[in-house]
């Protein structure tokens, strides 16, 4: 369903540049006929402002829409909470409240838990390995015919890459330190880790600091070094925790209304794909180029860093197993999709192991990336 005021906002504004292309050139031309519409549409970002890395690439987008349409297609961006909260926006762009959204769809997993598999499920694939299935592996195909339910397409429009696993204010030891404690963390993670007596709950990125600092929560993960850093985590909790098994390379999405893309052209349709796989390299490279400064600067400050330990991920993992298989007997629709997704998963694992694997082992250990060059050897003393 479609706000009417929107609807009226939008065949207003798109009629006008054909209007106006009309009137000043009565006799058209067969390439003035083809002036192209000037369409105003509003995209509600689920993430707050001041995250430049994931709510810009909702910029990324549309400023290159704009330059490429000579302003012509022009998508305004809303942080979360300026027209409708972080979570909701999915439902805004479903029920017309908005053209689009930029989003992490595993936020509506409660709905049906197949959302995340646009973005991450625990234990799922790398970025690389998931721009692989969605643009490659028919992952792309899979999840719009589960989104047409919602009136929506998606595009991928960012990634994050392998996240960290949060702020703990106590240490992780064993899998019972886990048990009742109030974590903040990103979509079906928490069903899994339910299993094992934590607490989830799910707080938008721009909520997560005052619930740690006041208490509500015992712990919080969001992305990585950077943008943790921004959110100031660490003044309230001093364990950070690696990896997030639960987001190995979370996908962001645009969100579109299927009927608004429909009624695009062409033309801006093609500009508009190709502005997402933009964001998608972008954010990516983006939080790739930051990380290692402010991981630097949060170890400097006295951040404790910790590796969830193999006891720990095991139990994860085998909870997360447990996960898939009682949704898979109950639905269908997560069934279709993750029956194809971890045969994918099991083969970019096969081919990964030898190669990247095994490159990025052996330069994380070689110490000539990491270490300052060795100081020459003093003169020979005659
Ligand atoms: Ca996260």
């Amino acid at each position: 369903m479609q706000n009417p005021m929107q609807r009226r906002k939008f065949l207003t504004s798109a009629g006008a540049g054909l209007a106006a292309g009309v009137a000043a050139m009565p006799s058209l031309s067969q390439a003035q006929a083809a002036v192209l519409p000037s369409i105003k549409w509003r995209l509600t970002s689920s993430f707050p402002k001041s995250l430049d890395t994931i709510y810009g690439a909702a910029e990324v987008i549309a400023k290159r829409v704009k330059a490429a349409t000579g302003g012509k297609f022009d998508i305004q961006v809303f942080a979360a909470g300026e027209i409708v909260p972080g979570l909701s926006a999915m439902d805004a762009v479903k029920d017309g409240t908005v053209e689009c959204c930029h989003t992490a769809p595993y936020y509506y997993f409660g709905k049906d838990p197949t959302f995340a598999f646009a973005c991450a499920i625990p234990f799922g694939m790398n970025a690389r390995q998931q721009n692989a299935w969605m643009y490659h592996g028919g992952g792309m195909a899979l999840m719009r015919d589960f989104l047409k339910d919602y009136n929506i397409i998606n595009f991928p429009a960012g990634n994050t890459g392998a996240q960290m696993g949060g702020w703990f204010r106590k240490e992780i030891k064993t899998v019972a330190d886990l048990k009742g404690l109030k974590f903040r963390v990103g979509g079906f993670a928490g069903r899994v880790l339910s299993k094992l007596g934590v607490v989830p709950q799910q707080i938008a990125g721009g909520d997560i600091y005052p619930a740690l600092e006041k208490g509500t929560i015992d712990a919080a993960e969001w992305v990585g070094p950077y943008d943790d850093e921004k959110l100031g985590f660490f003044k309230v909790a001093k364990y950070y925790y690696y990896p997030g098994w639960w987001e190995g390379g979370p996908e962001l999405d645009l969100f579109v209304n299927i009927k608004q893309w429909d009624s695009l052209p062409a033309e801006y349709k093609a500009i508009l794909e190709a502005a997402c796989h933009e964001a998608n390299i972008d954010m990516l490279a983006k939080y790739d180029a930051l990380n290692p400064a402010a991981l630097k600067r949060l170890v400097g400050n006295g951040v404790q860093l910790r590796p969830f330990n193999k006891d720990v991920l095991n139990a994860c993992f085998a909870a997360a197993n447990e996960v898939y298989a009682e949704e898979s007997a109950k639905n269908a629709k997560f069934k279709k999709v993750y029956d194809s997704w971890k045969a994918f998963r099991d083969d970019q694992i096969l081919w990964f192991r030898v190669a990247e694997q095994n490159f990025d082992g052996f330069m994380a250990t070689a110490g000539s990336a990491s270490k300052p060059a060795a100081k020459p050897a003093a003169p020979a003393k005659k």
